[in-house]
């Protein structure tokens, strides 16, 4: 029986180490070295068989979803999923199923727009003063939902973009823009080397203020926050950093290790995660989640709705849901705690804040709104409260006379 089969699981804030049954002969070095780690990815139909009993539904996603989404799982990452559960939440973000491969008539394969904003290929320029360059084609674990599943998994077989001296000219040229997301891909699979260089490149651009990476590296494998990576980071500090998890059991002793170099380094942290039906569309998972990411130093930044990408209607869950959530959060925890839903418009309208309904009235006097236990206050508009003040009107009178 695997340490996890025992319930173990619960409560869900605990930290707790990655099962490694599965890998018997492997020594800690070898669990703790991220290139071991790759090497030993899930990678195959077989590979999985040995280990689990595959749904139906699993068995013929895994057969037939590979032209979209390749399937690779980390050791660490299948170490954290229930072996004898078929719902389990992790399992059902990096297992194929069969409802991958139905397209709904809304969903897209490039949900963002984001090929419509490329200015160079592997450079989305969306908003005025800030981009995405998307460094690598590659990640250490593939996710079933990935907006970008028309470009990972080694796509376009690449790991550097072919086009990055392109884009770093783009780059130099448009001085508008301050701030650059690096993700992918993930770029924490580039070498130390390869990241060096590039961050080096993008802070010798005078105009480039703020730089930051998108990485789900953290939670699929920690073991790559070495002291080398770690030396990369802090030469080009700051290089802020979001990190993308979705379950508070993803959040391992070895996860924690791993954001702790981070944050002891001076990595300032945010996390986003996506909202997934099964996986943390409840307000007591969420919960549990944002605590344990704030006792990581991560600020849980956005909780995202799932995009409309083509054979993930499975794991969408309700805006509603979503509110939800946010309504659980808001007032009764800390601040820090609550993220901010977001969808990101289809077709490329960008992220747009959803937030739960507070005002219940409002005209040019007032504003009446509840608060998080449902009390309704009223708070007056600036303007007309001044004006409502007899020593102010008293005072605008003696200016207007003096005027005349
Ligand atoms: S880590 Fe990010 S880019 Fe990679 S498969 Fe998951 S969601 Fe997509």
């Amino acid at each position: 029986m695997s340490t996890f089969d025992s319930g173990r699981f619960e409560p869900l804030k605990l930290f707790l180490p990655a099962d490694r049954s599965d890998w018997p002969d492997c020594s800690p070095e070898e669990w703790g070295n991220w290139g071991w780690q790759l090497r030993n990815r899930i990678t195959a139909l077989e590979d999985l068989e040995r280990r689990i009993d595959l749904t139906l539904e699993e068995r013929a996603g895994v057969r037939l979803s590979g032209g979209k989404l390749a399937m690779a799982i980390t050791p660490q990452f299948w170490g954290i999923i229930e072996k004898s559960d078929p719902d389990c939440p992790i399992r059902r973000q990096v297992i194929p199923n069969i409802a991958e491969t139905r397209s709904e008539p809304n969903e897209m394969i490039d949900p963002c727009g984001e090929d419509s904003h490329s200015p160079v290929a592997g450079l989305v320029h969306r908003y005025p003063d800030r981009v995405l360059f998307l460094v690598t084609d590659r990640c250490a674990a593939y996710c079933r939902y990935c907006t970008r599943s028309r470009l990972v998994s080694n796509a376009s077989g690449y790991d550097f973009h072919p086009e990055t001296e392109n884009i770093l000219a783009y780059l130099q040229a448009h001085a508008e823009v301050r701030d650059v997301l690096l993700s992918g891909g993930d770029p924490l699979l580039l070498s130390d080397a390869k990241l060096d260089y590039l961050l080096g490149r993008l802070r010798a651009i005078p105009h480039i203020e703020f730089l930051r990476i998108g990485s789900r590296i953290p939670i699929f494998l920690p073991q790559r926050i070495t002291p080398g990576l770690i030396a990369v980071l802090k030469k080009h500090a700051p290089v802020w950093m979001s990190i993308h998890t979705n379950h508070p059991r993803e959040l391992t002793t070895e996860v924690k290790e791993g954001l702790d170099r981070l944050a002891d380094a001076g990595v300032p942290l945010g996390n986003q995660s996506v909202l997934l039906r099964g996986v943390n569309d409840d307000p007591t998972v969420m919960k549990a989640l944002v605590h344990k990411l704030l006792m990581c130093r991560v600020r849980p930044y956005y909780l995202y709705m799932c995009d409309l990408i083509q054979g993930a209607s499975h794991l969408r869950a309700s805006l509603q849901s979503g509110i939800r959530i946010i309504e659980s959060l808001r007032g009764f925890t800390s601040g820090y705690a609550v993220p901010q839903l977001v969808i990101d418009a289809p077709g490329g309208g960008g992220k747009v804040p959803i937030n739960p309904d507070y005002v219940i009235f409002q005209d040019e006097d007032k504003v009446l709104f509840r608060n998080y236990e449902g009390k309704v206050f009223e708070y007056p508009e600036a303007e007309r409260a001044a004006m409502a003040d007899p020593e102010i009107r008293r005072l605008m009178e003696l200016v207007t006379l003096d005027r005349r």
